[in-house]
């Protein structure tokens, strides 16, 4: 069994784009280089602009690259539960977004030909929870009075369900590495380059980051999570989700996806003749024995699917506490897009051409629905509740009992792993994004943050950010 994501058998770049020499000039800097970063080049790619697009690691290791890259509009209960919070009139103009990305995402692959093995679907929203059978029909009948025609479904395994068309499913690096190819002639890359930290000098930001200085006109965060907190305190509105996906060889692919709404996740797409599967979604800052986590589920896959799964992997997306992504301006020339609720292939297509609207000063219908700076009482509420979720994980991992054993070096706690060789790798167990105590993952021997879901190896160095320091 291996440790990785399937799609990194994709990763067929082995080259390393240029590194940035001297500190550099630009106009517009795109920090990272998923699907929100390699889109929004895209759009902006025929402007006159002077365009530099950077990422901490090669292309093709974030969260994009460990998705289950579902394309579609039905996202478990989403319409009910904004119907709840904003309103029938929001939650549908969200459902025009999904429909809206679906729309560019095939025209981007359409236009440009590109080879993701995108695949026309049936998608299948179900409940063997008889406890959520209205559930199940109140989002139905929401997407019936959008039009839509959601029809029963039901077979050996799911009782109450129904499924949508125009859902797609595809492959995640062939199409990130395909964005990459189409922008590179218009872009320039630097990959291994992290940003650390943004100064504002007189019209222009200074961008500081492991390989020199960018002077840049305007910013696209387009890096997950911000790096930053001051000055627009993003852990307050949001968290993170964490999920675990395994993927094994199966006989009967079917030509379907397949997304429950109960309490325990199970959600499964076909690639070729491999089942992917996700499960025992959770708040990164709950069940914070991650190593445990991930052997649960893949127990469970091997009683759901009587077969040893080939990969298994962690991943983790964040969302916001009103349940809408974060796309737009930040402050002047700081665009952000990300908080994609575990749905980022079409929202980060709509948040991509949204940036690049906003920075060409053209209209677009959904500047207002995402607007980064926007407060509602769903928000201000759970921003509360997140205040004790943090906390509680907080003190619940100090002294964790997954923990290796620890030292005292000059009043800092460290956490010791013996390797099978015997080496000693020991880490400081403070993340140095807010201070919060790392647990270790047995499984995968990383330390991980169950705050805001910064990862590291056993030397400490980064895997997943917003830490831009090693620990
Ligand atoms: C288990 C799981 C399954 C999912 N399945 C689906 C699905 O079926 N369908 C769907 O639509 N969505 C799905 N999602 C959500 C989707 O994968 C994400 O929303 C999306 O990939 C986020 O893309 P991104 O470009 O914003 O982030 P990323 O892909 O993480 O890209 C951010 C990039 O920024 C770089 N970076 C970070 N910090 C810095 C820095 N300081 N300096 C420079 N570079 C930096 C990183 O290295 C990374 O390459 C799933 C999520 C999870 C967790």
């Amino acid at each position: 069994m291996k440790n990785i994501s399937i799609w990194n058998n994709y990763l067929t770049d082995k080259s390393n784009n240029q590194e940035i020499a001297n500190n550099i000039n630009t106009d517009i800097l795109i920090i990272g280089a998923g699907i929100t970063g390699l889109t929004t080049a895209y759009f902006l790619k025929d402007t006159n602009y002077k365009i530099t697009v950077i990422d901490k690691d090669k292309i093709g290791n974030g969260t994009t690259a460990k998705t289950t890259a579902k394309i579609s509009y039905i996202e478990q209960d989403i319409y009910q539960k904004l119907t709840r919070m904003h309103g029938s009139r929001i939650a549908k103009k969200y459902y025009e977004s999904k429909k809206d990305a679906i729309t560019l995402l095939n025209k981007i692959i359409n236009d440009n030909n590109i080879e993701c093995d995108k695949q026309l679907v049936q998608s299948i929203l179900f409940t063997n929870d008889k406890k959520n059978i209205n559930k199940l029909i109140t989002e139905k009948n929401i997407l019936s009075s959008y039009k839509e025609n959601p029809k029963k479904y039901q077979d050996n395994h799911i009782k109450y369900g129904f499924s949508v068309s125009n859902t797609y499913t595809f492959n995640p690096i062939k199409y990130l590495m395909s964005l990459k190819n189409i922008v590179k002639s218009k872009t320039t890359i630097y990959e291994n380059t992290i940003a650390k930290s943004i100064k504002k000098d007189n019209n222009n930001y200074i961008v500081l980051t492991n390989n020199g200085l960018i002077n840049t006109k305007k910013i696209v965060l387009a890096c997950h999570y911000p790096f930053f907190i001051i000055p627009y305190f993003f852990p307050l509105r949001t968290y993170i989700e964490r999920e675990y996906v395994s993927v094994a060889k199966i006989n009967n692919p079917q030509n379907k996806t397949f997304i429950n709404i109960d309490k325990s996740l199970y959600s499964v797409r076909y690639y070729k003749n491999y089942l992917i599967y996700g499960s025992f979604d959770h708040r990164l800052t709950s069940k914070i024995d991650y190593g445990k986590n991930l052997k649960k589920h893949q127990s469970d896959f091997i009683k759901y699917f009587n077969v040893k799964p080939e990969y298994t992997w962690i991943n983790q997306d964040i969302v916001s506490n009103d349940k809408l992504p974060i796309i737009g301006k930040i402050k002047e020339n700081i665009y952000i897009s990300t908080a994609y609720n575990a749905w980022g292939m079409t929202s980060a297509t709509i948040g991509a051409k949204i940036i690049a609207d906003l920075i060409q000063n053209k209209d677009n219908k959904y500047i207002t629905l995402f607007n980064p700076r926007r407060i509602n009482i769903p928000l201000i509420i759970n921003s509360i509740i997140g205040i004790f979720h943090y906390l509680k994980a907080y003190f619940e991992s100090l002294f964790h009992k997954s923990n290796p054993h620890y030292v005292k070096i000059k009043g800092f706690l460290y956490g010791v792993y013996l390797d099978k060789n015997g080496i000693e790798h020991k880490v400081k167990l403070l993340c140095p994004h807010m201070k919060c105590s790392l647990v270790f993952n047995k499984e995968e021997k990383t330390w991980d943050c169950p705050c805001h879901g910064s990862r590291f190896d056993l030397d400490g160095n980064i895997i997943c950010s917003p830490a831009v320091k090693k620990i």
